[in-house]
């Protein structure tokens, strides 16, 4: 094993775990080109996530939220993100913060962030208990959580 972890290094563009000598299966070799990507804070969400079958498209995997411990906006994959949605012609970017403080004062500098692109931004519906981490919710929760996910971001012209 310890072979295997000395061989993984965090993918620069998407923040998922990749091997060294890879590209990155994430966002570089998709063999399928998909129109969604869902954020979410680290890998652990995204296996909860990927496990329920929800949700078919890419992810982004953040690294923490603002203002956890030591985290600032610039450690974040935020202005990656924002390539990527340009760059790829996303149509939908899902916000799937936890709904802490923390977790919602990232999604709304994000939304902040994506207004100069065209894309529409939704979060995951309210269903999630407050506190809740995305990680730890059961597939019922999460399912209905994709599934009423909310816009917030509407082009106004
Ligand atoms: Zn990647």
């Amino acid at each position: 094993m310890a072979q295997v972890y000395k061989n993984v290094i965090r993918c620069q563009s998407c923040g998922t775990l990749k091997s060294n000598s890879l590209g990155c299966n994430n966002c570089e070799n998709s063999k399928e080109k998909y129109n969604k990507i869902c954020v979410v804070e680290d890998i652990a969400d995204q296996w909860s996530i990927e496990n329920s079958n929800i949700y078919k498209g890419y992810f982004h995997i953040l690294g923490g939220t603002i203002s956890s411990a030591g985290q600032r906006k610039e450690d974040l994959l935020i202005n990656s993100l924002v390539e990527r949605v340009s760059r790829e012609n996303i149509e939908e970017v899902i916000l799937a913060t936890s709904a802490t403080v923390e977790g919602q004062t990232t999604a709304y500098y994000i939304e902040d962030s994506l207004k100069k692109t065209s894309t529409k931004v939704t979060k995951l519906a309210q269903g999630l208990p407050v506190g809740g981490e995305i990680e730890s919710l059961d597939d019922g929760t999460l399912y209905s959580a994709f599934k009423n996910r909310t816009g917030i971001k509407t082009n106004s012209d």
